[in-house]
């Protein structure tokens, strides 16, 4: 019987998850795919061996890379997810008012095993009938699309197997061709302290295809190593220049319910420490 999970991020360094108990494995045809029921996270679900997302702690990150852009946009109407199968996204995302969310996962097994195991994570969205799943690969969805979107939040695993696509020039100039004027799109960006190649590359990368490029920072527990860095991209640096009074207005005006996105801290999310800024060279 299993009852211990060690993360297989980091050759010389991992978390270890004790006392759990394994609910669901298979090896899916993009990746290893585990859900673990854990004493002091809730439900974990793991892709290679890698946390992807915790019942715990989930609300950091999705309410982070979803509500600073669709707040400062204050209009999508059209949004699409690329990667987040649990479904995270989609429950943050309908709680503002659009009218269309694309979800392009590539496994489908991804979504299905969140449905059934971890059902809170999307807590009905995929039932929603402004939301639209597309399951293939984000990279293509971007380069065949005829659709635009006001947002496009990039919750992809990291860069490596499937997820590699994501991180590319190539994705990025179709996530720009497919963007609406004052569009933003938002990119799971990775922990700096022990991934600072990986921003760097993002950095430049996404500078190639947009204007104004920055990242926001959350502490994520079981993202291991600092702060989790958001990328953000656009053409239109406005966006970063709304006040905390803007940002609340348009909050409180859709009544948005959080435990740990404020206008406060949406401010504070974008200023970023030294050793992150010494990343962001062209
Ligand atoms: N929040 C997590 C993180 O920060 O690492 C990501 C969670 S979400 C489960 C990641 C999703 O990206 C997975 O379901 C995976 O199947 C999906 N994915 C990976 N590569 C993809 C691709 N090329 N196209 C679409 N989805 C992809």
């Amino acid at each position: 019987m299993v009852t211990r999970f060690v993360e297989a991020l980091y050759p010389d360094w991992q978390q270890a998850f004790e006392g759990v108990r394994l609910l669901h494995r298979e090896t899916t045809p993009y990746q290893e795919l585990a859900v673990y029921e854990t004493p002091g996270f809730g439900t974990l679900l793991a892709l290679d061996g890698v946390v992807q997302t915790t019942t715990a702690d989930e609300f950091v990150y999705h309410e982070m890379i979803v509500h600073p852009a669709l707040v400062a946009h204050g209009a999508a109407k059209a949004v699409l997810v690329v990667g987040g199968g649990d479904g995270g996204c989609l429950r943050e995302i309908l709680k503002h008012p659009v009218e269309r969310v694309v979800l392009a996962e590539i496994d489908e097994r991804v979504v299905a095993v969140s449905k059934a195991f971890l059902p809170g994570l999307a807590a009905g969205a995929f039932d929603d009938p402004r939301v639209e799943v597309r399951i293939g690969d984000g990279l293509a969805f971007v380069a065949e699309t005829q659709e635009t979107f006001d947002v496009i939040v990039v919750d992809s695993t990291d860069p490596e197997g499937p997820g590699e696509a994501l991180f590319t020039e190539k994705f990025y100039a179709d996530c720009a061709r497919i963007l609406n004027p004052r569009g933003v799109v938002v990119t799971q960006s990775g922990v700096p302290f022990r991934q600072p190649r990986g921003l760097g590359l993002s950095y430049r990368r996404l500078a190639s295809a947009f204007a104004d490029v920055t990242f926001a920072t959350c502490a994520v527990p079981t993202y291991v190593g600092g702060l989790m860095t958001l990328g953000w991209a656009s053409q239109d640096p406005s966006l970063r220049r709304l006040g905390v009074e803007s940002l609340r207005a348009v909050a409180e005006a859709r009544g948005l319910a959080t435990r740990y996105y404020t206008p406060e801290v949406h401010l504070a999310a974008f200023a970023l420490p030294r050793y992150i800024q010494e990343l962001l060279v062209p």
